[in-house]
């Protein structure tokens, strides 16, 4: 302020000397009056300079200025950079804070009072079916149009979660989507979306796996505890009472099978799958499952299969020896059990270029028709019904098959056609596959 005085004074003095020299006795005052407004209509310049440079407001173009404006430049320029910095810090974190929700599984859609999307992350633009951008400020009833969504929004009562039908691979496949809205701040609502179409399939599976599993013990179950009933009611004769034991017996080792398969594919399912770990001969599992399959047909079939290996280079694969020859000896056995007496069978392993190996049986049986092919590896799948049980099936074979492959890093495949036989193969990775030495 001292410094301002000053340079008034400074001025007006500088008028009056002017008017003093002018020689006039008027004068001095007139010049000390003009030097006074010369330093107000100076110092207001400086002001305007100041004014313009804060509605520009690019702090690093301040205007070079003496004195106190010189002092207010500085310091506005200051704190402009220190407000600067504050507002990029809490942009930084909104953005964090927003790669966050959109990295969450769940979608979240902000909406303001009304009821517009003022935000939504990719999840829940995709499980809704609208576009987070272009839509943005558009009323959710609009784009998420189903009933169930509209009644729920229109009621109010936000304490439950609905369930709706969400845009699928295709339209006869909707996704499950559950929504529940969460109300906060001045009437503004966060809207939040789960697919929980994998959890229901699962549950779907389940429930389909019990009632299956019950049904294929339910069966046999009756027959046995028929044959009981009759035998405890009615004096039977010796070879009759043989005759039923017989049957009995029969149905107890099909409840012994099933329980095994079942408890072989849960076993398969829950444990870590097997480490690189042992090498095993090619041919020693070849020879195990062709001996185990020879003496099946001589028990099933009339006249026995011709059963027969494919020649071939032996190799060595890795992986657990008891999953792969239950595998292998699945195949065969349905090969057995599929192919009239007296049908040729051949088995074998095979070395691919890429170096990957294969284990194929291949059947003169009735073969598979195509609309089956996509589903023989679901649990309790049956083409051939009567066939299966009459030889003992349980219709699990080929689903511990697709396992054991699967943990093995491997596939099941099938090449078949009515009338014309079929291939099964386990084709093994590569890296479970190694060449013998000569
Ligand atoms: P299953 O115990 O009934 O044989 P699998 O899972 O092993 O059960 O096989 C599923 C179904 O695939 C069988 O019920 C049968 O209808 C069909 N299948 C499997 N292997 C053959 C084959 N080699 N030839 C013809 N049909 C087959």
């Amino acid at each position: 302020m001292t410094r301002r005085a000053i340079e008034l004074a400074l001025w007006i003095a500088a008028g009056a000397v002017w008017g003093w020299a002018a020689d006039h006795p008027g004068w001095v005052f007139a010049g000390a009056l003009a030097g006074g407004l010369g330093w107000i209509i100076l110092d207001g310049l400086r002001a305007r300079q100041l004014l313009r440079w804060l509605a520009k407001g690019i702090p690093n173009e301040s205007p070079r200025l003496p004195g106190l404006w010189g002092d207010l430049v500085d310091r506005t320029r200051k704190l402009i950079k220190k407000l600067d910095k504050k507002a990029q810090n809490s942009e930084a974190r909104l953005d964090d804070f927003l790669a966050a929700i959109q990295a969450s599984p769940n979608g979240v859609v902000l909406l303001d009072a009304a009821g517009r999307i003022e935000w939504a992350n990719l999840t829940a633009a995709s499980q809704l079916g609208f576009d987070p951008q272009r839509d943005l400020g558009q009323y959710v009833r609009n784009l998420v149009r189903h009933p169930a969504f509209v009644a729920y929004l229109n009621a109010g009562d936000f304490d439950r979660e609905i369930q709706i039908d969400g845009p699928g691979p295709k339209p006869t496949q909707p996704t499950k989507i559950l929504l529940q809205v969460h109300p906060y701040g001045k009437k503004r609502k966060l809207l939040l979306s789960r697919d929980v179409t994998a959890v229901q399939l699962a549950e779907a599976m389940r429930r389909d796996f019990v009632a299956n599993v019950s049904h294929e013990i339910r069966t046999p179950l009756t027959v046995l505890s028929g044959f009981v009933e009759t035998m405890q009611s009615i004096p039977l004769e010796e070879d009759e009472r043989q005759r039923y034991l017989g049957l009995m017996s029969q149905q107890a080792q099909r409840m012994q099978v099933l329980v095994s398969d079942l408890l072989t594919l849960s076993r398969l399912e829950g444990s870590p799958a097997p480490g690189q770990g042992d090498w095993i001969d090619s041919d020693e599992l070849l020879q195990h499952v062709l001996q185990e399959a020879r003496g099946l047909s001589q028990t099933i079939a009339d006249p026995p299969h011709v059963i027969d290996a494919e020649s071939g280079r032996a190799f060595w694969v890795s992986g657990a020896k008891t999953e792969l020859l239950s595998a292998m000896s699945n195949l065969m056995s349905n090969a057995v059990r599929y192919t009239p007496g007296g049908g040729q069978i051949r088995a074998g392993w095979r070395l691919h270029a890429d170096g990957s190996g294969e284990f194929f049986v291949t059947d003169a049986g009735p073969g598979i028709a195509a609309e089956h092919l996509p589903r023989l590896t679901e649990r309790f799948y049956r083409v051939d019904r009567s066939r299966s049980r009459e030889t003992g099936g349980t219709g699990l074979g080929l689903a511990i098959v697709k396992h054991v492959a699967q943990r093995h890093g491997g596939r099941v495949d099938v090449q078949s056609e009515l009338g014309r036989g079929s291939t099964f193969s386990i084709s093994l990775p590569a890296s479970r596959v190694r060449r013998q030495v000569a």
